[in-house]
């Protein structure tokens, strides 16, 4: 939910008790008075989870691939160029993109709460917003990588980039090998959501 990290120190005052549990309470109650159909909720949620979200990063970061202009563009000043796509709204006002080189290698958390591009990746996985991420992804950043299966040359550093209401951040995965022919709608399927956050890498085709 939209919230404001200035105004709250402790993010789990924002919160109900129990949260998954009011909802679940609230999803039966309003599906026994006729109010809501499970199935289409389902399908809601569904479509923010695995098709809206991840799709508009994966977009983005493919485009990037194809178009240095675009690429340039959106290092420079992402907000504007998500915007122009269509990608704003909610909980995506301030987008800085951060680039992966075999120098550096980007990941995203927030470790006060789970603040997420949702315009752009959707509705924040479950891990994302656990204590153990937001504690170890800075703590212990080539961990957690190697919990998510990803292991990174010795000589790669890692950036932990911490997000705010006020800052949102997009990880430009490194362009697969031998995938200089394929083209946007093709790169796209590479970019899996993880690797936008910075926890897995494009995938090799
Ligand atoms: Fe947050």
């Amino acid at each position: 939910m939209p919230h404001d990290h200035d105004h709250h120190d402790d993010p789990h005052a924002l919160l109900p008790p129990e949260p998954a549990l009011r909802v679940k309470a609230l999803e039966t109650l309003l599906t026994q008075k006729g109010l809501i159909d499970p199935a289409a909720l389902d399908e809601i949620i569904d479509t923010y989870e695995n098709k809206i979200g991840p799709r508009n990063g994966a977009r983005v970061v493919a485009r990037a691939w194809c178009d240095p202009d675009f690429r340039a563009a959106l290092l420079e000043n992402a907000t504007a160029v998500v915007s122009d796509l269509g990608f704003y709204g909610r909980q995506g006002e301030h987008m800085v993109a951060v680039e992966n080189t075999d120098a550096v290698h980007n990941m995203v958390v927030c470790t006060l709460c789970s603040c997420y591009p949702w315009p752009l990746l959707g509705i924040p996985p479950g891990w994302y917003k656990s204590d153990a991420y937001r504690a170890r992804a800075v703590r212990e950043p080539r961990k957690v990588l190697a919990d998510f299966g990803v292991v990174l040359p010795e000589n790669t550093a890692v950036r932990v980039w911490d997000s705010t209401a006020e800052m949102r951040y997009l990880v430009i995965p490194m362009r697969p090998a031998g995938t200089e022919g394929m083209g946007e709608d093709a790169l796209m399927e590479l970019v899996s959501r993880d690797s936008m956050i910075g926890t897995g890498l494009a995938v090799q085709p």
